[in-house]
């Protein structure tokens, strides 16, 4: 891989061309220009406009799929030392709190009968990082929590950060490395040039040996540039956020089988979630929430914290998600352009892996080997047979 100062020429010519720039996109450019490449995000609106800037917040290890375990336990470590990556101000500016934990309600028994068999399973697996909670534990550590609760899971390091000022705080770290930000430009193609690859964009075109695709919702259309057919569903998932109340919760509250998640932010407001549906709009690239559905999501807060009776809803929102069939995401080489480096689908629960994603993927890219793997979340996984690359645009 060559050097910033090996790079053909500054302006279009790059080492490396990051496709979307949400947290992945962020965290993918620090991590390659730490390790001294010129890199270039390409981002169609502005950095952090969609999931990465307007999510829940949650960094969780907790209930996560098997496959994912040692990717979150990773990024956990790195949850904990942003600094060491962002140095002081920009680390305190994403407004990480861990330890807090993020703990999984039991709202019957054959709920708390899966959190038995979930902790068993990772137990057998080697890991002790959920525990059981009896009704008793859980009134320990959740003082209002209703009758309803019977007892559930916790990940005792969990906790959240601000999804937005995380976002830009990677950003700006990379921009310190000397990564480029060009917002307002689309990716409208990919075609081959010798070694090195031509993205077509909006404001002409831009060259790079390397390309990584982390185009979140539209990413499937930009693999479709590079020939890889990958399976994606945009979906758009709900919040909404009360007035500020005192305070009288630290961890993290997610449902075991219902649409439950919630948290208090450091100013008080109760922001609420759990993967209610929100109405797509892809032509208008937004989602837009829906009234009606959000009241599953309300009762099942008031079942479980009854004294929210009387909290006002002050704003609701919808973001959109790029969602895989297996729930897990999409990470690895393109099958059929070699160069190009597939990272989206992350079904939901993208931002606790954000700081480890991009660090692996640059440790690939750059050194051919990572000390974690990423086999689980091979795009080769939908496919069968590479297709030979031809060279496509819109
Ligand atoms: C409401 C909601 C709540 C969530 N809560 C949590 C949570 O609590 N914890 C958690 O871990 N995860 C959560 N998630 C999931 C998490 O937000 C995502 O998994 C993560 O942010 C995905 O990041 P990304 O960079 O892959 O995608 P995005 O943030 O969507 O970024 C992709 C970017 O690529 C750009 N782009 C796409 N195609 C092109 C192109 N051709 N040219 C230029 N730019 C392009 C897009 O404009 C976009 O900005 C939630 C998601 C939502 C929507």
């Amino acid at each position: 891989m060559k050097s910033r100062m090996q790079s053909e020429k500054a302006g279009t010519s790059y080492d490396a061309i990051v496709v979307g720039g949400g947290f992945h996109g962020c965290s993918t450019a620090l991590h390659l220009a730490k390790k001294g490449l010129s890199v270039l995000v390409i981002e169609k609106n502005a950095v952090g406009r969609h999931a990465s800037g307007v999510n829940a917040g949650g960094v969780r290890q907790l209930m996560r799929d098997v496959a994912e375990i040692p990717l979150s336990m990773a990024a956990m470590d790195r949850w904990f030392d942003l600094e060491s990556l962002l140095g002081p101000e920009l680390a305190q500016s994403c407004h990480f709190i861990g330890d807090v934990g993020q703990i999984g309600v039991a709202g019957d028994s054959s709920e708390m009968a899966w959190c038995e068999k979930r902790v068993n399973e990772l137990r057998g697996l080697g890991y002790d990082f959920e525990e059981l909670l009896s009704r008793n534990d859980i009134r320990k550590l959740l003082p209002n929590v209703s009758e309803l609760c019977v007892g559930g899971v916790i990940s005792r390091r969990d906790g959240h950060a601000n999804p937005a000022r995380t976002t830009r705080a990677f950003r700006l770290r990379a921009e310190q490395l000397g990564a480029m930000f060009e917002e307002g430009i689309g990716a409208t193609g990919l075609q081959q040039s010798g070694n090195r690859w031509v993205v077509e964009t909006s404001a002409g075109p831009r060259h790079a040996q390397v390309v990584v695709n982390c185009g979140g919702a539209w990413a499937n259309e930009f693999a479709r540039y590079a020939g890889d057919e990958l399976p994606l569903e945009p979906v758009g998932l709900t919040l909404m956020v009360t007035a500020r109340l005192p305070k009288f919760l630290d961890a993290v509250v997610v449902g075991i089988d219902r649409t439950l998640s919630f948290k208090q932010t450091e100013s008080g407001t109760v922001v609420i979630g759990g993967g209610v549906p929100a109405i797509v709009d892809m032509p208008n690239e937004t989602a837009e929430t829906v009234a009606d559905r959000m009241v599953e999501s309300a009762t099942t807060v008031l079942d479980f914290f009854p004294q929210l009776r009387n909290a006002t809803i002050v704003r609701t929102w919808a973001g959109l998600e790029a969602v895989t069939p297996d729930l897990i995401p999409t990470i690895g080489p393109s099958e059929a352009a070699a160069g190009v480096w597939h990272a989206f689908g992350f079904s939901g629960h993208g931002f606790q892996l954000g700081p480890i994603v991009g660090s692996v993927l640059a440790d690939l890219i750059v050194d051919g080997k990572s000390a974690l793997s990423i086999d689980a979340f091979s795009p080769n996984r939908f496919t069968s047979g590479a297709p030979v690359f031809a060279g496509h645009s819109h």
